[in-house]
Order: structure tokens, then sequence, then C-alpha cells
């Protein structure tokens, strides 16, 4: 099928959905910089090891954890939205989307411009202490880092600071509550760039009836959404926020 059909099609289908939830994963943000962890050759796991960033390894040794992570800290830190992101932003003020559940935490929604925002993972806008979890900016722990205090440690307690985000092995912050409700309300959802594979987050689509997802790679979702698209998100998404806005203007 063509892509401009498949656009229609997914459009077809979510504007006749009453409540619109969109998922991201790292792959919304890979036109913007930011590696994912699982593309063929480009993925962060081809250069490093999940296991380092267990909260396990950050508690044992958290000025490994920097010393491997700065660079990705950086760049995130350092990105722009996407067209897609902005695209996302536009749906939410037309009516045509409600929120956006992500698992990344590179803040680049709210940047592109979407308010109802529900972040899975965390952020790393702040870090917090791992003792009195006094918070503190992420500019001020990379700034730290950057002048070699490793790890970086909070003003009050002289304890690690480690990112607002949620490691391998950590409980889910309350927001994965907010996110179960928000599916519960939803009758659609739009995924995009996530290989559907972290758990528990990945189990948020099996609670919709209709299901488009636009990813390059085959997920464990694909034989039950009613759409897929496997084509670059960000020449696709603002293509597919045009096609609903004519379906809602027509
Ligand atoms: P993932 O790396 O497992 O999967 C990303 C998917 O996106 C892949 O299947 C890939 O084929 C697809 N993809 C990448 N670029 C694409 C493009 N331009 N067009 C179409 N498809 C594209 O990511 P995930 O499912 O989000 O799970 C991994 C975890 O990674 C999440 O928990 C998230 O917190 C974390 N993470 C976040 C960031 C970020 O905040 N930007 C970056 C890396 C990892």
């Amino acid at each position: 099928m063509k892509n401009s059909e498949e656009i229609m099609d997914a459009a077809r289908v979510l504007s006749r959905c009453q409540h619109v939830t969109i998922f991201t994963g790292a792959g919304i943000s890979t036109e913007s910089g930011i590696p994912d962890f699982r593309s063929p050759g480009s993925g962060l796991w081809n250069q490093l090891d999940p296991e380092d960033f267990t909260i396990q390894r950050f508690k044992a040794n958290p000025q490994r954890f920097y010393q491997l992570g700065i660079k990705f800290l950086e760049t995130i830190l350092k990105a722009s939205p996407s067209p897609a992101h902005q695209a996302i932003g536009e749906m939410e003020k037309l009516g045509l989307v409600k929120s956006v559940i992500t698992q990344n935490i590179d803040g680049l929604h709210q940047k592109g411009g979407s308010k109802n925002v529900i972040e899975v993972h965390g952020t790393l806008q702040t870090a917090s202490c791992l003792f009195c979890h006094k918070q503190e900016t992420i500019s001020k722990v990379i700034e730290d880092v950057q002048q070699g205090l490793l790890p970086p440690r909070c003003e009050d307690c002289g304890e690690p600071v480690k990112p607002d985000i949620t490691l391998f092995g950590e409980a889910m912050p309350p927001t994965y509550q907010q996110a179960l409700e928000e599916v519960q309300k939803a009758d659609g959802m739009l995924v995009i760039g996530s290989s559907l594979l972290v758990s528990p987050a990945n189990m948020l689509p099996q609670f919709i009836k209709k299901l488009v997802i636009i990813n390059q790679e085959d997920t464990p979702y694909h034989s039950r959404a009613d759409v897929m698209i496997r084509q670059s998100i960000s020449k696709t998404v603002p293509r597919l926020k045009e096609a609903l806005l004519e379906r809602k203007i027509s």
C-alpha cells in the first residue's frame, strides 16, 4: 500500500474515535538527533550496555553512570523538536487528540507545543538527591559533571543526585497511574516510534479499541493494529495531522 493511502486509512480510523491519545517512544526523537535504544546500527544499545543503566548499578557506582551517560544527557538537552513533535502539539490545539503519553525523557513534546503530556518514565529536566530528595535543575548537575565533580552531589546533604528518570529495575513513577487512567478513557491510540518492548509501558496499547502504529520496524502489536505505517515519523505525522483536520472540517 502507498504511504498516502495508509495515512488516509489512519485518519479514517482515528477520526471515528471520540478520545484519541498518542503514545510515543524514542523513535520520535531520532530525527531531532537523539539516538533511540534499539535501531540497528544507530541505537544506543550498539555502544552501551543496558545493564549499566539499572538503579542497582547507579547506587553502586553513580560516577560510572555519569561517565557513560554524559554525552547522551548533553545531546538531549541541546535538541529541538522535530516536525512530528510540532504536528502533535498542533493536533492537541486543534482538538484532534486529547493527550500524549510518552516513554521519552527529553521534554520535546512540551517544546513542540503539547500541553497534556504524561511522562511515564520521568523527565530529564530535573534531578533529585537519592537521600533527602532535594531537587536540582539538570543544567546544574551537568555543569558539575563537566567540571569533574563526579558524581554530582546534593548541596544539602552531600549524597549523589540522580536525574528524575526511571532506570531499569526502578518502580514506575505516579505518572504511570495517570497513563492507565487516560487509556481507560481513550478509544483510539496512535503509537509513534516505539519498539513496544519495554515493560510495563508496552502494556498500555492493549487497553485500546482502535490502534494505529507509525514505526519503521515491526512491534509485538503489529498484527492487532488497524493501520501500520512503516515510514519516517517526521514526514508522516504532519501529513496525518492534515488528513485528520480535513476530515474534521469536511
Ligand atoms: P526503542 O529504541 O526500543 O524503539 C524505537 C523504535 O523507533 C524502533 O523500533 C525504530 O525502528 C523506530 N524508529 C526510530 N526512528 C524512526 C523514524 N525516524 N521513523 C520511524 N521509526 C523510527 O524505543 P522505545 O520503545 O521508546 O523504548 C525504549 C526506552 O528508551 C523508553 O523507555 C525511553 O524512555 C528510552 N529512551 C528515550 C529517549 C528520549 O527521550 N528521546 C531516547 C532513547 C531511549
